[in-house]
């Protein structure tokens, strides 16, 4: 293996002890940051990503909340769960685990959410202060893979970053992100004609697909930094990102691994957002 490995797991652990420190200062002043999640049905998946928010929650001595709903919850009675965590003073930030049951409109669910409590910013106040450069609350996955690229030295200014994805949750932001911070951006998606050719040209390569083994080693120049937002199951059940990881390696000048990457940054920047929201 040639290429540096990028260890969010303990960047991650690094930033939840700073933020734990930050919880007790605040707490000195009065004020214990609170996070209310909602969870809606019983998606494996999903409970799994609310365990580990709660988890990361509960060691930063951040409070949480978690109200769970049947997936035949209606419309009406979710929006009324969200406007009364919206006027409870003990809860700073609100999120609500995607995705929701069909019957369900996602957005006029996130719209519902007061932007001040907006910790996993999806709300569209928080999308245009990101695009506009402008205060506001990044959503938790780019953020995360943000305080990677700065904790490990990465360079961005004037460099190439490709990101593959285009979703609100993660190609989007990222890619508004690597911008502010002077990179060169391409974003490529499901249509992209050679996406071969448009990811050989990054500096930083960013894989935010969905789909196990779609960056291959020849995809990949030599010396880049790779990080790999892709979660999926791989034949045998294990967990792998959209990186075919071993190849890569051998090209790449650092990557993520999957797990151990990105994942675990994106839990630790959902505290961090709480505590933002806490002390505004
Ligand atoms: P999404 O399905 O909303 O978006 C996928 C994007 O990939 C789309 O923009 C689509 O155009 C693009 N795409 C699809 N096929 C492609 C192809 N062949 N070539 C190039 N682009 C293609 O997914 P999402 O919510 O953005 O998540 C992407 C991945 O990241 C998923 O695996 C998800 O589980 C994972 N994820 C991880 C974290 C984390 O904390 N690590 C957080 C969020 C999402």
């Amino acid at each position: 293996m040639n290429a540096r490995l990028i260890d969010g797991k303990k960047h991650a652990a690094s930033l939840r002890a700073q933020l734990a420190a930050q919880v007790d200062a605040l707490a000195a002043r009065g004020i214990h940051p609170g996070l209310a999640v909602i969870i809606v049905g019983d998606h494996p998946a999903s409970r799994a990503y609310v365990r580990n928010k709660l988890a990361a929650c509960a060691e930063t001595g951040v409070r949480s909340t978690k109200i769970e709903l049947a997936e035949q919850v209606t419309q009406r009675a979710l929006l009324d769960e969200i406007a009364a965590l919206n006027h409870n003073p003990a809860v700073h930030g609100i999120l609500v685990q995607l995705p929701l049951p069909a019957h369900i409109d996602a957005q006029a669910v996130l719209e519902a959410i007061a932007p001040s409590k907006d910790v996993d910013g999806f709300h569209a106040s928080s999308a245009g202060a990101l695009l506009q450069g402008r205060p506001g609350f990044v959503p938790c996955t780019p953020a995360g893979v943000m305080y990677l690229l700065a904790q490990e030295g990465i360079a961005l200014a004037g460099q190439h970053a490709v990101v593959l994805g285009r979703s609100n949750v993660v190609g989007k932001p990222l890619a508004l992100l690597l911008l502010q911070n002077d990179a060169t951006v391409t974003i490529c998606h499901s249509r992209t004609k050679d996406l071969a050719t448009e990811a050989r040209r990054a500096d930083i390569l960013i894989a935010a697909v969905g789909r196990a083994g779609l960056v291959r080693a020849e995809m990949v120049k030599p010396g880049a930094c790779v990080i790999d937002v892709g979660i999926n199951r791989n034949a045998a059940g294990q967990l792998v990102g959209d990186v075919d990881f071993d190849a890569v390696c051998q090209v790449a000048g650092s990557i993520t691994p999957v797990p151990g990457g990105v994942g675990p940054m994106t839990v630790a920047m959902l505290v961090a957002n709480t505590l933002r929201a806490a002390q505004a």
